[in-house]
C-alpha cells in the first residue's frame, strides 16, 4: 500500500465530513456541522437534506440495507437490517430513506437482556441517532450495509445500552471542567471539553484448523483444558519479536479494513505470550473510540476468518501464560487542542495541571470499587491478578517526578514556606516525567495520560470510561466549588491539593502489585482487595453509586439495579456453559482416550509377565493413570451434582457465588487431573491438540 492510496482509503466507508461536503450544498453543510458540533436539534427540512445525502452515498458505495447499530446491555453490537429499496408502481424498484428511520428506530427489544427495566409486554425499545458518532458501511462476504451508530433506549427513556449514560457522562465532565478552567482563566477560548482514548486491544491468533478441533475454544473462547508445555514466554522472545508472514499480511488487510473505517493503527506487535499481538489505534473522542473498539474486534475476527486463522479476545485463552486486556488510555482534551493533563508551561497552568491530577488520584480512590466493578467479569477473573495484568486491589502510579511534586507541596510547613514551595513548584518547567512502566499497576499516569489496565480484551469500554468521566466530574466538581469563590487561587489551589492528597495517596503506589508485602500494606491502607466478579458487582448497587450517578443523570438506581442483575447472571451463566462443556469433553473425549490407554497398559503388563518380564514402568503408569481417571470421573460426578444445586438457587446474587466457590473448584479439579493425564498420554491417543500443537503453529 502506497502513500497516496492509503490517504485515499481513509474514511473511505465513513459517512465523514468531507464526504457530507461533497453531498451536501455548502450552506446545509455549514448548518449540519453546526448542529453535529453543539449537539443542537434538526429541523425537519434540514434532517430530510441529510438523510437524502446518506441514501445517496450509501447507495453509491454499493450498500442496500441500513441498520441502526447499537451496544446492547450484554453481547457486542447489534443491528437489524433494513432495505432502502421499495416496489414500485411499475414492477420496479425505488429507493427510500425517510428522515425518521435515521433518526429513530424501533426494535424489538425482548430478546435483549433488560434486567428488570422492561417487562415483556412492553417489549419495545427505540434506538435514537448518534450523530456524533458518523455513519459508517460495514462490509460482509457479499453485501454492504449502512450502520448508523444509535443509542437505545426504552419507551419511557431508560438505557437499555452502554452508549446512551456515556455520553450523558462526557457532558458531566464537559460542564464540571469547563466550571474549573475557567476559574483559572475566564478569558481562554475553550468551548467544550472531551475525554481522549486510545485502547490498546490485545489478542491471539490461532489456525482455524486448531480451533476447529476444541469444543473449549469454539463454545467458550478458551482452554478448558491444557498443561502449560515447557518452552512458553519465559524467554520473552516473542515479544515485538519479528512479525510471521502469515501474520504480518493478516495485519495489513487489518490495516486496511480499518483505514477505510477510519481507525488508523498507532502501533501493532507481537506481545509476550506466544500468539499473542496488539494493535493499538490513535487516541480520539471517548465516544467515537468507543465504537471504534467495538469495529475493531469486529474487524480482527472478520479478517483473521479470511485467513484461516481465528481471532481469540477471551482474557484468558490459556492458562499459564499472558492473557489479554484493553489497556484504556484516557486523558482530557480541550477543542482548542490541548491536553490537560499536559505539564504546562506557566505556573497557572501547573497549578491547573497539579490539581486536575490530584482531582484524578482522588476520583480513583473515592471511587476504586466502582472501577473495579466496571471491569468485573466471568473471563477477566480469570487473567486479572498475574502475568502482567493489574492485581485486583486498584492503585495507581504516577512517576517518581510527579510523586515527588507532591511530596513537596504536602510536607509539614509553615504556611510561609508552603507559599514559596507552591510557589517554586509551579514555575518549575518539568518537561519529562519518569513515568517507567509498572506493569503491575492498575492505573499508571504515562506521559500525559492515565493508563487504566484493567478492562478486559473482550469488554466495550464504554462502561469503564463511563464511570471514569463521571468519577473525575464529581471531584472536579468538588474543586470548582470551592474555588469558585477564592480571593487567593494559588493559596487555595495549595490547600485543596495538600487536603486531597492527604485522603487519597494511599492510592499511590510504585511497587510490585504482586507482592504478599502489598497485599498487606494495601489491608492497612483501608484499599479493598476485590478478588472476584461476584463481589465486585456489587458496588453498581450501593448507595454511594446510586448517589453519585443519579446527581449527574447517568443512571436511575433501576438502571443500576438491571446492570447489576444482567452482569450477576451473565457471571453465572458463563461459568455454567464453561461447566457443561468440560463435562462433555470429559466424557466423550478425554475419558474414552484415558481408558484406551489404561487397556493398553493392562495388555502390556499381562504380556510383559506371561513372558516373566517385570513391568514395574507399566505399572507405575497404570497406578498414575487409574488414579487420574477416578479422580476424572468423581469430579464429573461432584460437578453434575453441584450444578443441578447451583441452578435451583433462585437468588442471583447467592446463585454467582456457588458458580464461583462449587463449581469453579470441581472444574478445576477436574482439570487438574485431565491435565497430569495429557503429560502421560502418549500424543496418538491425546483426543484434543495440546497447547504445544497450538503455538507451534505460530
Ligand atoms: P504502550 O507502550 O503502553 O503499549 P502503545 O503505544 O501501544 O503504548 O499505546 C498507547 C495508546 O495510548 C495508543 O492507542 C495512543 O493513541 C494512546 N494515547 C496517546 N496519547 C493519548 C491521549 N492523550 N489520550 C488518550 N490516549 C492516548
Ligand atoms: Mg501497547
Amino acid at each position: 500500500m502506497n502513500s497516496q492510496s492509503t490517504s485515499e482509503l481513509f474514511g473511505k466507508s465513513v459517512f465523514n465530513t468531507s464526504t457530507m461536503r461533497k453531498y451536501l450544498s455548502r450552506d446545509q453543510y455549514s448548518k449540519i456541522k453546526r448542529i453535529i458540533e453543539n449537539n443542537l436539534e434538526f429541523d425537519d427540512e434540514l434532517a430530510k437534506k441529510f438523510a437524502d445525502a446518506m441514501k445517496a452515498w450509501a447507495i453509491e458505495q454499493g450498500a442496500r440495507y441500513y441498520t441502526h447499530w447499537f451496544q446492547p446491555l450484554n453481547g457486542a453490537t447489534a443491528e437489524k437490517h433494513n432495505s432502502f429499496m421499495f416496489p414500485n408502481s411499475e414492477d420496479g424498484v425505488i429507493y427510500e430513506f425517510p428522515h425518521e428511520a435515521l433518526f429513530i428506530g424501533e426494535s424489538d427489544a425482548s430478546s435483549f437482556p433488560s434486567g428488570g427495566l422492561r417487562s415483556t409486554f412492553e417489549a419495545r425499545g427505540y434506538t435514537k441517532w448518534d450523530y456524533t458518532s458518523p455513519a459508517f458501511i460495514k462490509e460482509y462476504k457479499s453485501s454492504k450495509i449502512l450502520c448508523i451508530p444509535t443509542i437505545f433506549v426504552s419507551h419511557n427513556g431508560e438505557s437499555l445500552d452502554k452508549k446512551y449514560p456515556l455520553l450523558k457522562s462526557c457532558k458531566a465532565i464537559n460542564d464540571e471542567t469547563l466550571r474549573l478552567i475557567n476559574i483559572f482563566d475566564n478569558t481562554n477560548n475553550i468551548h467544550k471539553i472531551f475525554p481522549t482514548i486510545g485502547a490498546e486491544q490485545e489478542y491471539f491468533l490461532i489456525t482455524k484448523e486448531m480451533y476447529n478441533k476444541r469444543e473449549d475454544l469454539r463454545i467458550t473462547g478458551r482452554t478448558l483444558f491444557g498443561s502449560e508445555p515447557s518452552k512458553t514466554q519465559q524467554l520473552s522472545d516473542h515479544y515485538l519479536g519479528s512479525i510471521k508472514e502469515k501474520v504480518a499480511s493478516f495485519m495489513d488487510e487489518v490495516d486496511l479494513e480499518l483505514l477505510k473505517l477510519g481507525i488508523l493503527s498507532a502501533t501493532r506487535h507481537n506481545e509476550v505470550a506466544p500468539c499473542q499481538y496488539e494493535l493499538a489505534p490513535y487516541f480520539g473522542d471517548v465516544n467515537l473510540g468507543t465504537d471504534q473498539n467495538q469495529l475493531i474486534m469486529e474487524t480482527l475476527k472478520a479478517v483473521a476468518e479470511k485467513h484461516d486463522l481465528v481471532c481469540l479476545l477471551h482474557e484468558k485463552p490459556f492458562k499459564g501464560i499472558n492473557g489479554s486486556g484493553k489497556h484504556n488510555n484516557w486523558s482530557l482534551s480541550t477543542d482548542t487542542g490541548e491536553n490537560l493533563l499536559s505539564m504546562g508551561k506557566t505556573p497557572k497552568d501547573n497549578a491547573r495541571f497539579l490539581l486536575i491530577i490530584t482531582a484524578i488520584i482522588s476520583a480513583i480512590d473515592e471511587y476504586s470499587d466502582l472501577l473495579r466493578a466496571s471491569t468485573a467479569t466471568a473471563t477477566n477473573d480469570k487473567r486479572l491478578s498475574g502475568f502482567e495484568a493489574p492485581p485486583t486491589i486498584i492503585s495507581a502510579f504516577i512517576g517518581e517526578d510527579l510523586q515527588g511534586i507532591f511530596d513537596t507541596l504536602i510536607k509539614e510547613k509553615s504556611e510561609e514556606e508552603k507559599t514559596i514551595v507552591l510557589g517554586e513548584t509551579l514555575l518549575k518547567s518539568i518537561n519529562k516525567f519518569s513515568t517507567d512502566r509498572n506493569r503491575t499497576s492498575p492505573f499508571a499516569f504515562v506521559d500525559n495520560r492515565f493508563e487504566f489496565r484493567m478492562p478486559g480484551s473482550s469488554t466495550s469500554i464504554a462502561v469503564c470510561n463511563t464511570i471514569l468521566n463521571v468519577a473525575v466530574a464529581d471531584k472536579i466538581s468538588e474543586f470548582a466549588d470551592i474555588l469558585e469563590n477564592s480571593e487567593n487561587i494559588y493559596e487555595d489551589v495549595q490547600n485543596l491539593i495538600i487536603d486531597q492528597m492527604q485522603k487519597h495517596s494511599r492510592i499511590l503506589y510504585h511497587g510490585n502489585g504482586y507482592s504478599k508485602e502489598w497485599e498487606q500494606e494495601a489491608k492497612s491502607r483501608g484499599l479493598k482487595d476485590i478478588k472476584s466478579s461476584p463481589e465486585a458487582l456489587k458496588a453498581f448497587i450501593e448507595p454511594k453509586a446510586i448517589s453519585l450517578f443519579s446527581k449527574y443523570n447517568i443512571y436511575t438506581e433501576k438502571e443500576l439495579k438491571s446492570r447489576y442483575l444482567i452482569k450477576m447472571e451473565k457471571y453465572g451463566y458463563l461459568t455454567d456453559i464453561e461447566a457443561c462443556t468440560m463435562l462433555s469433553m470429559a466424557k466423550i473425549k478425554i475419558l474414552p482416550a484415558c481408558l484406551k490407554f489404561s487397556e493398553k497398559l493392562i495388555d502390556d503388563i499381562a504380556k510383559l509377565e506371561n513372558l516373566s518380564i517385570k513391568a514395574d514402568t507399566e505399572r507405575a503408569l497404570l497406578k498414575e493413570v487409574r488414579k487420574n481417571i477416578d479422580g476424572i470421573y468423581k469430579n464429573i460426578e461432584m460437578l453434575n451434582k453441584k450444578l443441578e444445586s447451583t441452578r435451583k438457587i433462585e437468588d442471583c446474587e447467592k446463585r454467582s457465588i456457588s458458580y464461583r466457590d462449587e463449581i469453579i473448584k470441581y472444574m478445576d479439579a477436574l482439570r487438574k487431573n485431565a491435565d497430569n493425564l495429557e503429560l502421560i498420554i502418549p500424543k496418538n491417543i491425546w483426543p484434543i491438540p495440546t497447547y504445544m500443537d497450538i503455538f507451534l503453529e505460530d
